[in-house]
């Protein structure tokens, strides 16, 4: 009752304030003065996502990190090394479909692991959470994302669908009479969540489809280990198309914006993923989205996020907004060094970190 008591003096102390300073023509972020740290708190928090807001901090995010030279192209799939290390493009998407963008934000990038959470999604949607966790697996692997010592260490589990490993296992429990079927339906799903066709990389996919032998040896260990869905090399194949497809900034955009809404797209309003995965989903991007960094990642912002060594990176906010970012740079960790930049640059200036509502 007194706690109730207080609460209704505050609001009623924060209106009183909001009003006077409206009658003075001044707007509650402007106010200095006389409110109190809650109250400022509250202010800012019902500033964080109006439209002016959002505009501001994008821009300042891309002017601030555009001249960013640090990072380098991944080079061991031979295409990723010649696409325009400049390009540079921010997308925020909320759940309602507002689109704002700045930047390079329809150049293209293949997509590489960040097709790996969409994938996952399908068979979460298709087989349950349940079999995620057991028969993939849910954890970490503290090692690289092609390492294959991780599965022996971990005996014999791919520890969780981001890394190659349980993203070509996925890609094998998609079911599928076969692997064209199983393409057409990874493909599709990728469009759903980007509410749109999306290209194909054939540059990218000739390049890496020649030269994924440690992709393959990985689909086999897997398949000794009873762990894939289907034949492991055709697995690695898909696996391979499905890294190159093309997305740019303001794809990546809507595809965490689906995610950030609850799983329904907000540009076609069709549902991808049911509503009671989403937050699995996002719990393994939390845990092992941006590779060895993720842990750092996580402790920066609070916010779930994936990336790919195209260059790519997205990042939701639940319920608040998806956020793409296309710039093909890369730090040792294999993230774009600006999409981090950008990314967690808007979350703090919105207030936006999921784990500080
Ligand atoms: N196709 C890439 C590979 O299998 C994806 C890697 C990534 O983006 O992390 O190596």
């Amino acid at each position: 009752m007194k706690e109730q008591h207080f609460l209704k003096r505050g609001i009623l102390g924060l209106s009183a304030v909001c009003a006077a300073l409206v009658l003075m023509g001044t707007t509650p972020a402007e106010a200095k003065g006389p409110l109190t740290t809650e109250a400022k708190t509250a202010v800012v928090q019902k500033d964080a996502l109006t439209e002016a807001r959002i505009n501001v901090v994008l821009k300042e995010a891309y002017e601030k990190f555009k001249n960013d030279q640090n990072g380098k192209n991944a080079d061991y799939i031979k295409a990723l090394a010649i696409v325009d290390s400049k390009m540079f493009g921010i997308t925020l998407v909320t759940p309602d479909g507002k689109v704002y963008e700045i930047g390079d934000t329809k150049e293209v990038v293949s997509i590489q692991s960040i097709s790996k959470v969409f994938t996952a999604a399908l068979v979460m949607q298709e087989k349950g959470d349940k079999f995620m966790q057991e028969k993939i697996g849910v954890n970490a692997t503290g090692l690289a994302f092609n390492s294959i010592i991780a599965i022996e260490l971990h005996g014999g589990s791919a520890s969780n669908p981001f890394v190659n490993a349980g993203a070509i296992q996925a890609t094998s429990w998609v079911e599928a009479k076969d692997s064209k079927e199983r393409w057409a339906k990874i493909y599709a799903n990728m469009d759903d969540f980007a509410g749109k066709k999306l290209g194909f990389n054939e540059e990218v996919y000739d390049s890496e489809v020649n030269d994924n032998k440690n992709n393959q040896a990985i689909s086999k260990i897997l398949d000794a280990r009873g762990r894939m869905g289907s034949d492991p090399l055709e697995a690695t194949t898909v696996y391979t198309k499905q890294c190159s497809v093309n997305v740019s900034a303001h794809d990546l955009g809507l595809m965490a914006s689906t995610l950030a809404n609850h799983g329904v797209n907000p540009k076609t309003g069709k549902k991808v993923l049911d509503s009671k995965y989403v937050p699995k989903i996002l719990a393994v991007m939390a845990t092992a989205g941006l590779y060895d960094n993720a842990g750092d990642w996580l402790y920066l912002t609070g916010t779930p996020a994936k990336s790919g060594v195209g260059g790519g990176i997205l990042a939701v906010v639940p319920g608040k907004l998806g956020i793409g970012v296309v710039s093909p740079p890369l730090d040792k960790f294999g993230n774009s060094v600006r999409g981090q930049e950008a990314a967690a640059y808007i979350i703090e200036k919105l207030g936006i970190n999921p784990l500080a509502q």
